[in-house]
Protein backbone atom coordinates (compact mmCIF):
# COMPACT_ATOMS: atom_id res chain seq x y z
CA UNK A 1 0.00 0.00 0.00
CA UNK A 2 1.06 3.85 -0.56
CA UNK A 3 -1.29 5.92 0.61
CA UNK A 4 1.65 8.77 1.37
CA UNK A 5 1.83 12.30 -0.39
CA UNK A 6 2.48 12.05 -3.47
CA UNK A 7 4.73 13.87 -5.73
CA UNK A 8 3.76 15.05 -9.33
CA UNK A 9 7.67 13.61 -10.86
CA UNK A 10 6.74 13.17 -14.05
CA UNK A 11 10.06 11.59 -14.77
CA UNK A 12 13.21 10.93 -12.39
CA UNK A 13 15.20 14.38 -11.56
CA UNK A 14 12.14 16.43 -10.63
CA UNK A 15 12.45 18.85 -7.82
CA UNK A 16 11.13 17.59 -4.46
CA UNK A 17 8.87 19.11 -1.81
CA UNK A 18 6.74 17.04 0.82
CA UNK A 19 3.66 18.53 -0.14
CA UNK A 20 0.16 17.04 -0.06
CA UNK A 21 -1.22 14.67 -2.44
CA UNK A 22 -1.54 14.97 -6.19
CA UNK A 23 -2.22 12.68 -8.84
CA UNK A 24 0.66 11.91 -11.13
CA UNK A 25 0.80 12.09 -14.37
CA UNK A 26 -0.19 9.55 -16.50
CA UNK A 27 3.39 8.04 -18.07
CA UNK A 28 5.26 8.65 -14.74
CA UNK A 29 7.30 6.18 -12.94
CA UNK A 30 6.17 5.13 -9.47
CA UNK A 31 7.97 6.96 -6.93
CA UNK A 32 7.81 5.84 -3.57
CA UNK A 33 8.73 8.73 -1.00
CA UNK A 34 9.81 7.96 2.52
CA UNK A 35 11.07 10.39 4.62
CA UNK A 36 14.70 9.02 4.74
CA UNK A 37 16.24 6.50 3.04
CA UNK A 38 19.57 5.09 4.40
CA UNK A 39 22.38 3.69 2.45
CA UNK A 40 24.48 0.88 3.87
CA UNK A 41 23.70 -1.76 6.27
CA UNK A 42 26.87 -1.37 8.34
CA UNK A 43 27.03 -0.29 12.05
CA UNK A 44 26.44 3.58 11.22
CA UNK A 45 23.27 2.55 9.32
CA UNK A 46 21.90 0.43 10.75
CA UNK A 47 22.14 2.58 14.90
CA UNK A 48 20.93 5.91 12.54
CA UNK A 49 18.11 3.84 11.23
CA UNK A 50 17.19 2.98 14.47
CA UNK A 51 17.26 6.07 15.43
CA UNK A 52 14.85 7.72 13.24
CA UNK A 53 12.48 5.06 13.26
CA UNK A 54 11.96 5.79 16.87
CA UNK A 55 11.50 9.17 16.12
CA UNK A 56 9.04 8.04 13.77
CA UNK A 57 10.51 8.78 10.73
CA UNK A 58 8.76 6.41 8.02
CA UNK A 59 13.06 4.69 7.05
CA UNK A 60 13.92 2.21 4.85
CA UNK A 61 17.47 0.69 4.66
CA UNK A 62 19.16 -0.22 1.38
CA UNK A 63 22.00 -2.45 1.59
CA UNK A 64 24.10 -3.43 -1.43
CA UNK A 65 25.24 -6.62 0.26
CA UNK A 66 25.16 -7.85 3.05
CA UNK A 67 24.30 -6.34 6.67
CA UNK A 68 27.46 -5.75 8.60
CA UNK A 69 29.40 -7.30 5.48
CA UNK A 70 31.54 -4.63 5.14
CA UNK A 71 33.94 -2.91 7.40
CA UNK A 72 31.76 -3.72 10.27
CA UNK A 73 32.11 -7.70 10.93
CA UNK A 74 35.61 -7.50 9.77
CA UNK A 75 36.42 -4.92 12.42
CA UNK A 76 37.78 -6.00 15.70
CA UNK A 77 34.65 -5.03 17.53
CA UNK A 78 36.82 -3.05 20.40
CA UNK A 79 34.79 -0.43 21.67
CA UNK A 80 37.59 2.13 22.10
CA UNK A 81 38.17 4.63 25.05
CA UNK A 82 40.62 6.66 23.76
CA UNK A 83 43.92 4.69 25.69
CA UNK A 84 45.27 3.43 22.15
CA UNK A 85 45.44 6.59 20.26
CA UNK A 86 47.45 7.92 23.54
CA UNK A 87 50.35 5.67 21.82
CA UNK A 88 50.66 8.51 19.38
CA UNK A 89 52.14 10.87 22.16
CA UNK A 90 49.49 13.04 23.11
CA UNK A 91 45.66 12.92 24.06
CA UNK A 92 44.38 14.03 20.96
CA UNK A 93 41.29 15.40 20.14
CA UNK A 94 40.79 12.23 18.36
CA UNK A 95 41.56 10.54 21.60
CA UNK A 96 39.38 12.71 23.64
CA UNK A 97 36.36 12.73 21.71
CA UNK A 98 36.22 8.44 21.63
CA UNK A 99 36.78 9.07 24.68
CA UNK A 100 33.27 9.60 25.81
CA UNK A 101 31.50 6.75 23.59
CA UNK A 102 32.02 3.61 26.05
CA UNK A 103 29.84 4.87 28.72
CA UNK A 104 27.14 5.61 25.86
CA UNK A 105 27.42 2.07 24.73
CA UNK A 106 27.69 0.59 28.01
CA UNK A 107 23.89 2.61 28.84
CA UNK A 108 22.64 0.50 25.69
CA UNK A 109 24.33 -3.15 26.53
CA UNK A 110 22.92 -2.37 29.86
CA UNK A 111 19.25 -2.14 28.48
CA UNK A 112 19.11 1.54 29.77
CA UNK A 113 20.85 3.75 26.88
CA UNK A 114 18.90 4.55 24.08
CA UNK A 115 18.84 1.76 22.04
CA UNK A 116 18.02 -1.56 23.48
CA UNK A 117 21.52 -3.88 23.00
CA UNK A 118 21.03 -6.76 25.98
CA UNK A 119 20.88 -8.89 23.39
CA UNK A 120 24.41 -8.41 22.53
CA UNK A 121 27.11 -10.59 23.47
CA UNK A 122 30.67 -9.76 24.51
CA UNK A 123 33.62 -11.45 23.81
CA UNK A 124 35.39 -9.46 26.56
CA UNK A 125 34.71 -6.74 29.24
CA UNK A 126 38.25 -5.61 29.17
CA UNK A 127 41.20 -5.09 26.50
CA UNK A 128 45.18 -5.46 27.67
CA UNK A 129 48.02 -3.39 26.94
CA UNK A 130 51.09 -5.42 27.28
CA UNK A 131 55.23 -4.78 26.41
CA UNK A 132 55.21 -7.18 22.94
CA UNK A 133 59.20 -6.58 22.64
CA UNK A 134 61.93 -5.11 24.54
CA UNK A 135 62.28 -3.47 27.75
CA UNK A 136 61.77 -0.18 26.27
CA UNK A 137 58.02 -1.02 25.56
CA UNK A 138 57.37 -1.81 29.09
CA UNK A 139 57.77 2.11 29.37
CA UNK A 140 55.91 3.02 26.21
CA UNK A 141 53.07 0.84 27.91
CA UNK A 142 53.78 2.78 31.45
CA UNK A 143 53.17 6.09 29.84
CA UNK A 144 50.64 5.29 27.57
CA UNK A 145 48.90 4.12 30.81
CA UNK A 146 49.58 7.63 32.42
CA UNK A 147 47.75 9.76 29.66
CA UNK A 148 44.44 8.07 30.00
CA UNK A 149 41.63 9.10 32.24
CA UNK A 150 39.81 5.98 31.80
CA UNK A 151 40.12 3.46 34.70
CA UNK A 152 42.97 1.91 33.60
CA UNK A 153 44.90 -0.56 35.82
CA UNK A 154 47.92 -2.69 36.43
CA UNK A 155 47.19 -5.97 36.32
CA UNK A 156 48.59 -8.25 39.45
CA UNK A 157 50.44 -11.57 38.21
CA UNK A 158 47.78 -14.07 38.60
CA UNK A 159 45.48 -11.52 36.24
CA UNK A 160 47.74 -11.77 33.46
CA UNK A 161 45.92 -13.69 30.56
CA UNK A 162 47.21 -16.93 30.53
CA UNK A 163 48.21 -16.63 26.56
CA UNK A 164 50.93 -14.26 27.63
CA UNK A 165 52.75 -16.81 29.78
CA UNK A 166 55.12 -19.62 29.90
CA UNK A 167 52.85 -22.40 31.34
CA UNK A 168 53.95 -21.86 35.35
CA UNK A 169 56.37 -18.96 34.51
CA UNK A 170 55.61 -15.52 35.47
CA UNK A 171 55.15 -12.92 33.18
CA UNK A 172 57.98 -10.01 32.34
CA UNK A 173 56.49 -6.44 32.42
CA UNK A 174 53.49 -4.61 33.47
CA UNK A 175 50.03 -4.92 31.60
CA UNK A 176 47.71 -2.79 32.08
CA UNK A 177 43.59 -3.58 31.86
CA UNK A 178 41.24 -1.27 30.21
CA UNK A 179 37.66 -1.79 31.18
CA UNK A 180 36.61 -1.68 27.41
CA UNK A 181 34.45 -4.53 26.28
CA UNK A 182 35.21 -6.23 23.20
CA UNK A 183 31.70 -7.18 21.48
CA UNK A 184 30.36 -9.73 19.26
CA UNK A 185 29.77 -7.73 16.26
CA UNK A 186 26.98 -10.16 14.79
CA UNK A 187 25.10 -10.30 17.85
CA UNK A 188 25.66 -6.25 17.66
CA UNK A 189 24.40 -6.33 13.98
CA UNK A 190 21.49 -8.91 15.03
CA UNK A 191 20.03 -6.70 17.63
CA UNK A 192 20.16 -3.79 15.48
CA UNK A 193 18.37 -5.25 12.37
CA UNK A 194 15.53 -6.59 14.71
CA UNK A 195 13.38 -3.70 15.39
CA UNK A 196 13.85 -2.83 11.66
CA UNK A 197 12.57 -6.10 10.31
CA UNK A 198 10.50 -5.54 6.99
CA UNK A 199 12.91 -2.24 6.40
CA UNK A 200 16.14 -3.72 5.62
CA UNK A 201 16.30 -4.32 1.54
CA UNK A 202 18.96 -5.59 -0.73
CA UNK A 203 19.80 -3.11 -3.50
CA UNK A 204 22.11 -0.81 -5.46
CA UNK A 205 21.41 2.81 -6.74
CA UNK A 206 22.46 3.28 -9.87
CA UNK A 207 21.25 7.16 -9.89
CA UNK A 208 21.13 9.91 -6.85
CA UNK A 209 20.15 12.91 -7.32
CA UNK A 210 20.78 15.72 -5.01
CA UNK A 211 17.10 16.43 -4.67
CA UNK A 212 16.49 13.50 -2.90
CA UNK A 213 15.45 10.89 -5.58
CA UNK A 214 17.59 7.61 -6.37
CA UNK A 215 16.55 4.71 -8.34
CA UNK A 216 17.34 1.54 -6.68
CA UNK A 217 17.25 -1.54 -8.84
CA UNK A 218 14.85 -0.18 -11.25
CA UNK A 219 12.49 0.94 -8.11
CA UNK A 220 12.12 5.12 -8.37
CA UNK A 221 12.28 6.63 -4.82
CA UNK A 222 12.58 9.94 -3.01
CA UNK A 223 13.03 10.72 -0.08
CA UNK A 224 13.03 14.17 2.44
CA UNK A 225 17.18 12.89 3.19
CA UNK A 226 19.31 9.88 1.22
CA UNK A 227 21.62 9.23 4.06
CA UNK A 228 25.16 7.36 2.70
CA UNK A 229 26.50 5.24 5.10
CA UNK A 230 28.13 3.05 2.39
CA UNK A 231 31.61 3.08 3.76
CA UNK A 232 34.02 2.14 0.60
CA UNK A 233 30.79 2.59 -1.47
CA UNK A 234 30.51 6.26 -0.44
CA UNK A 235 32.96 7.06 -3.16
CA UNK A 236 30.15 6.10 -5.59
CA UNK A 237 27.79 8.59 -4.17
CA UNK A 238 30.10 11.41 -4.80
CA UNK A 239 30.69 9.80 -8.39
CA UNK A 240 26.92 10.29 -9.43
CA UNK A 241 26.43 13.50 -7.89
CA UNK A 242 29.56 14.50 -10.16
CA UNK A 243 31.33 15.60 -7.07
CA UNK A 244 34.93 15.71 -8.20
CA UNK A 245 36.94 16.73 -4.99
CA UNK A 246 38.71 13.61 -3.23
CA UNK A 247 36.44 13.72 -0.13
CA UNK A 248 37.27 9.88 1.07
CA UNK A 249 40.59 7.70 1.58
CA UNK A 250 41.09 4.12 1.87
CA UNK A 251 43.18 2.68 4.07
CA UNK A 252 44.25 -0.74 3.22
CA UNK A 253 44.85 -3.48 5.99
CA UNK A 254 45.62 -7.48 5.38
CA UNK A 255 44.06 -8.64 8.98
CA UNK A 256 45.51 -12.41 9.96
CA UNK A 257 43.43 -15.12 10.80
CA UNK A 258 45.52 -17.97 13.10
CA UNK A 259 43.69 -21.26 14.82
CA UNK A 260 43.01 -23.09 16.78
CA UNK A 261 44.68 -21.32 19.98
CA UNK A 262 43.62 -22.77 22.88
CA UNK A 263 43.05 -19.34 25.10
CA UNK A 264 41.66 -16.38 24.58
CA UNK A 265 43.39 -12.93 24.53
CA UNK A 266 42.23 -9.04 23.85
CA UNK A 267 44.39 -6.36 23.58
CA UNK A 268 47.24 -4.46 22.26
CA UNK A 269 51.04 -5.08 22.15
CA UNK A 270 53.02 -2.34 22.93
CA UNK A 271 56.47 -2.05 21.35
CA UNK A 272 58.74 1.73 21.04
CA UNK A 273 56.26 2.15 18.05
CA UNK A 274 53.47 4.45 18.43
CA UNK A 275 51.22 1.90 16.80
CA UNK A 276 50.28 -1.43 18.28
CA UNK A 277 53.02 -4.31 17.10
CA UNK A 278 49.94 -6.27 17.03
CA UNK A 279 45.95 -5.95 18.56
CA UNK A 280 44.27 -9.42 19.37
CA UNK A 281 40.70 -10.59 19.58
CA UNK A 282 39.97 -13.80 20.16
CA UNK A 283 36.57 -15.71 18.43
CA UNK A 284 35.12 -18.67 19.36
CA UNK A 285 36.11 -21.72 16.46
CA UNK A 286 33.61 -23.88 17.58
CA UNK A 287 34.58 -26.75 19.75
CA UNK A 288 38.22 -26.42 19.28
CA UNK A 289 39.19 -23.07 21.04
CA UNK A 290 39.81 -19.62 19.52
CA UNK A 291 40.44 -18.20 16.03
CA UNK A 292 42.54 -15.24 16.61
CA UNK A 293 42.49 -12.21 14.55
CA UNK A 294 45.23 -9.69 14.03
CA UNK A 295 45.53 -6.22 13.30
CA UNK A 296 47.66 -3.35 14.11
CA UNK A 297 50.98 -3.36 12.57
CA UNK A 298 50.86 -6.31 11.52
CA UNK A 299 47.70 -5.60 9.99
CA UNK A 300 48.94 -2.44 8.03
CA UNK A 301 52.64 -3.87 6.96
CA UNK A 302 50.84 -7.00 5.34
CA UNK A 303 48.69 -4.60 3.32
CA UNK A 304 52.11 -3.64 1.36
CA UNK A 305 53.14 -7.49 0.91
CA UNK A 306 51.36 -10.49 -0.51
CA UNK A 307 49.39 -13.20 0.81
CA UNK A 308 52.39 -15.33 1.55
CA UNK A 309 54.61 -12.90 2.63
CA UNK A 310 52.12 -11.66 4.89
CA UNK A 311 51.54 -15.12 6.49
CA UNK A 312 55.25 -15.50 7.31
CA UNK A 313 55.99 -12.02 8.58
CA UNK A 314 52.94 -13.00 11.31
CA UNK A 315 54.36 -16.08 12.10
CA UNK A 316 57.60 -14.41 12.70
CA UNK A 317 56.40 -11.84 14.73
CA UNK A 318 54.41 -14.24 16.92
CA UNK A 319 57.02 -16.68 17.34
CA UNK A 320 58.99 -13.24 18.89
CA UNK A 321 56.46 -12.04 20.97
CA UNK A 322 54.59 -15.57 22.23
CA UNK A 323 58.08 -18.02 22.07
CA UNK A 324 56.17 -20.31 23.97
CA UNK A 325 53.48 -21.44 21.56
CA UNK A 326 53.92 -23.90 19.28
CA UNK A 327 53.11 -21.84 15.69
CA UNK A 328 54.13 -24.59 13.14
CA UNK A 329 50.96 -26.62 13.13
CA UNK A 330 48.70 -23.47 12.99
CA UNK A 331 45.88 -23.31 10.48
CA UNK A 332 46.63 -19.45 8.45
CA UNK A 333 44.30 -17.06 6.82
CA UNK A 334 43.99 -13.32 5.80
CA UNK A 335 41.41 -10.77 5.10
CA UNK A 336 42.45 -8.12 2.79
CA UNK A 337 39.99 -4.85 3.25
CA UNK A 338 40.18 -1.06 2.76
CA UNK A 339 39.14 1.24 5.88
CA UNK A 340 37.29 3.51 4.20
CA UNK A 341 37.43 6.93 5.37
CA UNK A 342 36.29 10.39 4.64
CA UNK A 343 38.89 13.28 4.11
CA UNK A 344 37.82 16.53 5.97
CA UNK A 345 38.34 20.37 4.43
CA UNK A 346 41.55 20.38 5.38
CA UNK A 347 42.75 16.84 3.76
CA UNK A 348 42.89 15.27 7.02
CA UNK A 349 41.05 12.39 8.56
CA UNK A 350 38.76 14.01 10.44
CA UNK A 351 39.00 13.42 14.37
CA UNK A 352 35.49 11.60 15.06
CA UNK A 353 32.09 10.81 12.92
CA UNK A 354 32.13 13.23 9.99
CA UNK A 355 29.39 14.60 7.38
CA UNK A 356 28.92 15.84 4.19
CA UNK A 357 26.06 17.45 2.53
CA UNK A 358 24.57 18.32 -0.90
CA UNK A 359 21.03 18.85 -0.81
CA UNK A 360 18.98 16.43 0.23
CA UNK A 361 21.90 13.61 0.10
CA UNK A 362 24.05 13.03 3.37
CA UNK A 363 27.26 11.36 3.33
CA UNK A 364 28.61 10.02 6.59
CA UNK A 365 31.16 8.17 8.44
CA UNK A 366 31.82 7.03 11.61
CA UNK A 367 35.75 6.45 11.75
CA UNK A 368 35.69 3.95 13.99
CA UNK A 369 32.42 1.17 15.10
CA UNK A 370 32.62 2.84 18.24
CA UNK A 371 31.57 6.39 16.73
CA UNK A 372 28.48 5.21 15.67
CA UNK A 373 25.94 6.34 18.47
CA UNK A 374 28.29 10.01 17.48
CA UNK A 375 27.32 9.84 14.02
CA UNK A 376 23.51 9.21 14.56
CA UNK A 377 23.48 12.18 16.33
CA UNK A 378 25.27 14.55 14.12
CA UNK A 379 22.55 13.49 11.58
CA UNK A 380 19.88 13.16 13.13
CA UNK A 381 20.69 17.14 14.56
CA UNK A 382 21.17 17.76 10.59
CA UNK A 383 18.01 16.68 10.03
CA UNK A 384 16.20 18.95 13.13
CA UNK A 385 18.24 22.00 11.69
CA UNK A 386 16.48 21.66 8.31
CA UNK A 387 12.71 21.05 10.01
CA UNK A 388 12.27 17.56 8.56
CA UNK A 389 9.68 16.06 10.10
CA UNK A 390 8.31 12.24 9.64
CA UNK A 391 5.45 12.99 7.19
CA UNK A 392 5.30 9.52 4.82
CA UNK A 393 3.05 6.73 5.24
CA UNK A 394 4.47 4.78 2.29
CA UNK A 395 5.17 1.08 3.08
CA UNK A 396 8.16 -0.61 2.84
CA UNK A 397 9.37 -2.26 -1.12
CA UNK A 398 9.13 -5.44 -0.04
CA UNK A 399 7.12 -6.89 -3.06
CA UNK A 400 9.92 -4.99 -5.25
CA UNK A 401 13.15 -5.68 -3.46
CA UNK A 402 14.13 -8.43 -1.18
CA UNK A 403 15.28 -8.28 2.22
CA UNK A 404 18.86 -8.38 3.33
CA UNK A 405 20.63 -10.67 4.86
CA UNK A 406 23.50 -10.62 7.78
CA UNK A 407 26.75 -10.96 6.80
CA UNK A 408 29.38 -13.36 8.02
CA UNK A 409 32.71 -13.10 9.73
CA UNK A 410 36.09 -13.43 7.89
CA UNK A 411 36.92 -16.30 9.44
CA UNK A 412 33.86 -17.67 8.05
CA UNK A 413 34.25 -19.13 5.08
CA UNK A 414 38.39 -18.18 4.86
CA UNK A 415 40.60 -19.85 2.67
CA UNK A 416 42.67 -21.72 5.62
CA UNK A 417 45.98 -22.97 4.97
CA UNK A 418 49.43 -24.26 6.80
CA UNK A 419 52.49 -22.38 6.12
C1 LIG B 1 40.06 -4.61 10.11
C2 LIG B 1 39.30 -3.53 10.81
C3 LIG B 1 39.26 -3.51 12.20
C4 LIG B 1 38.55 -2.49 12.87
N1 LIG B 1 38.46 -2.54 14.23
C5 LIG B 1 37.73 -1.61 14.87
C6 LIG B 1 37.57 -1.68 16.28
O1 LIG B 1 38.03 -2.62 16.93
N2 LIG B 1 36.84 -0.70 16.89
C7 LIG B 1 36.28 0.34 16.19
O2 LIG B 1 35.66 1.19 16.81
N3 LIG B 1 36.40 0.43 14.84
C8 LIG B 1 37.10 -0.52 14.17
N4 LIG B 1 37.22 -0.49 12.81
C9 LIG B 1 36.54 0.59 12.08
C10 LIG B 1 35.08 0.23 11.91
O3 LIG B 1 34.93 -1.12 11.52
C11 LIG B 1 34.45 1.11 10.85
O4 LIG B 1 34.69 2.48 11.14
C12 LIG B 1 32.94 0.91 10.83
O5 LIG B 1 32.58 -0.46 10.79
C13 LIG B 1 32.37 1.63 9.62
O6 LIG B 1 31.00 1.36 9.61
P1 LIG B 1 30.12 1.80 8.39
O7 LIG B 1 28.73 1.36 8.70
O8 LIG B 1 30.34 3.24 8.09
O9 LIG B 1 30.76 1.03 7.14
P2 LIG B 1 30.68 -0.50 6.70
O10 LIG B 1 30.66 -1.43 7.84
O11 LIG B 1 31.75 -0.67 5.69
O12 LIG B 1 29.26 -0.61 6.02
C14 LIG B 1 28.97 -0.02 4.79
C15 LIG B 1 27.93 -0.88 4.11
O13 LIG B 1 27.50 -0.20 2.93
C16 LIG B 1 27.30 -1.15 1.92
N5 LIG B 1 27.36 -0.43 0.64
C17 LIG B 1 28.44 -0.07 -0.08
N6 LIG B 1 28.07 0.62 -1.16
C18 LIG B 1 26.72 0.70 -1.11
C19 LIG B 1 25.75 1.30 -1.94
N7 LIG B 1 26.10 1.97 -3.03
N8 LIG B 1 24.44 1.17 -1.59
C20 LIG B 1 24.07 0.50 -0.49
N9 LIG B 1 24.96 -0.08 0.35
C21 LIG B 1 26.26 0.03 0.04
C22 LIG B 1 28.41 -2.17 2.12
O14 LIG B 1 28.08 -3.43 1.53
C23 LIG B 1 28.47 -2.23 3.64
O15 LIG B 1 27.64 -3.26 4.18
C24 LIG B 1 37.89 -1.48 12.12
C25 LIG B 1 37.93 -1.52 10.72
C26 LIG B 1 38.61 -2.53 10.07
C27 LIG B 1 38.60 -2.58 8.56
Amino acid sequence: MNDSPQHPSSKFGAAFTPQPAAAPAADAPEVLFYDVIVFGGGIAGLWLANVLKRAGYNTILIEKDTLGGGQTLASQGMIHGGQKYTLEGAVTQHASSIARMPERWEACLGGYGETDLTLVKYLSDSQIMWPAGSILSDLAVFGAAQLVNAATEKLKQADIPDALKEPGKKFKGAVYSMPEKVLDVRSLVAALAAPLKGRLFKGTPSEVLPDGQVAVDGVVMQAQMLVFTAGAGNEDVFKMLKIEKRLTQRRPLRQVMVRPLPQALYGHGIVGKPKPRLTVTAHPNGRDGYVWYLGGNIAEEGAKMTEDETLQFAKRELEAVFPHIDWADKQWATWAGDRAEPYDDTGQLPPGPFVQQRGRVMVAWPTKLTFAPALADRLFDKLQERKIEPVYKTEPPADKLAAADIGRYPWEGAAWRKI
